[in-house]
């Protein structure tokens, strides 16, 4: 089964875990992977098995880019941080082309995520 990544700026880090919380059912039964510090915290609070890449800054988000390319990945949410400067916002610009070169949802906002998820679970 493809998994779902799950990625989170530092500001958002809680309504992801706040979202993660409440479809945590859901999300039991699917392959997760992550970025480092937001899996980490969804395995720390919740108890949810994920599979962490590097943090964001440092590569994460092109790994996981790269299991998107790869076609692993079934969908991504992405809470950013849209009113913060990120270092490394060419990696997150990579990350969000490479859903749309493959035709995976993305989600980057928590409206979104609730569709998308929706979405997997009635497939
Ligand atoms: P993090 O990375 O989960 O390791 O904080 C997220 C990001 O900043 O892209």
């Amino acid at each position: 089964m493809k998994a779902i990544a799950l990625i989170a700026h530092d500001r958002c880090k809680q309504d992801m875990i706040a979202f993660a919380r409440v479809h945590a059912h859901a999300l039991r039964g699917r392959a997760l992977i992550a970025t480092r510090t937001t899996g980490t915290l969804l395995e720390r609070e919740l108890g949810l098995e994920v599979e962490c890449y590097l943090s964001g800054p440092e590569g994460g988000d092109l790994q996981i880019g790269a299991q998107i390319a790869e076609g692993h990945v079934a969908a991504v949410v992405f809470l950013r941080d849209v009113l913060t400067a990120q270092p490394h916002e060419p990696d997150i610009s990579a990350l969000l082309r490479v859903c749309d070169v493959h035709n995976v949802p993305v989600a980057t906002n928590l409206a979104t995520a609730e569709i998308v998820l929706a979405g997997l679970a009635s497939r």
